[in-house]
This record gives C-alpha cells, structure tokens and sequence, in this order.
C-alpha cells in the first residue's frame, strides 16, 4: 500500500488516499479474448486517476514494462507503459502509422509468468492517446517502447502475444516456461532452507 496524494487544481486542497495493487490474472482471464470498447467518460475523473495510480504501482511491483487494466480484470480501454519515473498511461490508444521496417525480438507478458517468445514488430509506430489527465498525445515511439506499446495495444483488442508466434515456436517457449518455473521453485526452497539454518 501506499499513499496517493491528490490535488485539486481549481481549490489546491490536498487529499490522500490509499491504494494498493492490483491483482494480475493469468492467461486464461476471459477479459484477455474480447476487445475493449473505447473509453466514453469525461478526463480527468477520480476513477481513472485512481486507477492509473494503481497500474502504474502494480507495473512497478512486478519490474514490468507494461500493463493492460484487461490484465487485472478491469473493463476500461487503458493501459501503462515504462519504467522507473517515466511511466506513463495511454487512454483509447491508436496507432496511426508504422514503420514498414520490421524486427523480431523476446517478448514476455505478465499473465503469461516465464514465458519468453519472439514477436515480430514494427520499429516505430506513430501513436495517439489521451493521459489521465485528458491530455491529447501524439507520439513517434520507437524500438522497445513501440513495441510495448503495440504489445499492450494487442490486450486492448483481446489479442494475446502467444497469437503471434507458430505452434512450434509456443510448444518450445511452454517447455521453457515450464523448466523455469520449476527452477524458481527449487530456488525458493533453498533460499527458505539457508533461511532456517540461520
Ligand atoms: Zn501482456
């Protein structure tokens, strides 16, 4: 948990509010087959800056570099991309050119845990989208941070990552998958064992 400061521009008054994480589901989340619609209400609004707040600390807590509120079960089209204290959230998001350049690299998605595929994307995507504060942005994004973008924007439109790689390239990246969760679990008893001997 942790404290939200909130101010009111118009007053300057300043309220806190606690907000903690939120819960990422996995793969199998119905919310992560279907598109959602676009995002209708007025912004800024405290829903939406709440739960911008609430992406960005549960994207932070797992070291990601991006997150889809469809992850965590939320029906709004919005999601977070970054790191550090540059994080920044994309509202009804669109991409309106790209590049016709085109790389594969690794991509991993939270609600797929360990699971690491290479993805074919554009090197630079043109975008739009409104912040939580209803700020209109248009933006050229390139290399990692275009390719977040798009693999976030894919959540948005109910399209998993997996979608993008034959079934070959799957069935090896899930026997990967399987080997490293078994290895981060035989780490974790370990790391308990050297703990009790303390
Ligand atoms: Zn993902």
């Amino acid at each position: 948990m942790s404290e939200f400061l909130t101010i009111d521009t118009t007053s300057g008054i300043v309220t806190e509010e606690l907000i903690e994480p939120l819960k990422v589901f996995g793969e199998n989340h119905p919310m992560l087959s279907v598109p959602i619609p676009e995002y209708k209400e007025a912004i800024p609004n405290p829903s939406m800056k709440n739960l911008v707040a609430r992406l960005k600390m549960t994207m932070k807590l797992y070291s990601a570099i991006g997150l889809s509120a469809n992850q965590c079960g939320i029906f709004q089209r919005v999601f977070v991309i970054g790191t550090g204290h540059f994080q920044i959230a994309c509202i009804n998001p669109k991409v309106i050119a790209q590049s016709e350049e085109i790389l594969k690299d690794n991509e991993g998605c939270l609600s797929f845990p360990a699971m690491f595929l290479k993805v074919d994307r554009p090197t630079w995507v043109d975008v739009e989208f409104y912040d939580e504060t209803g700020a209109f942005k248009q933006i050229r994004m390139e290399g990692l941070t275009a390719r977040c973008f798009l693999h976030e924007l894919d959540h948005m439109n109910g399209v998993k990552f997996v979608e993008h790689a034959g079934p070959l390239a799957v069935q090896m990246a899930r026997q990967r998958q399987g080997k490293l969760v078994k290895q981060y679990v035989r780490n974790n008893k370990n790391a308990k064992k050297v703990s009790n001997k303390k």
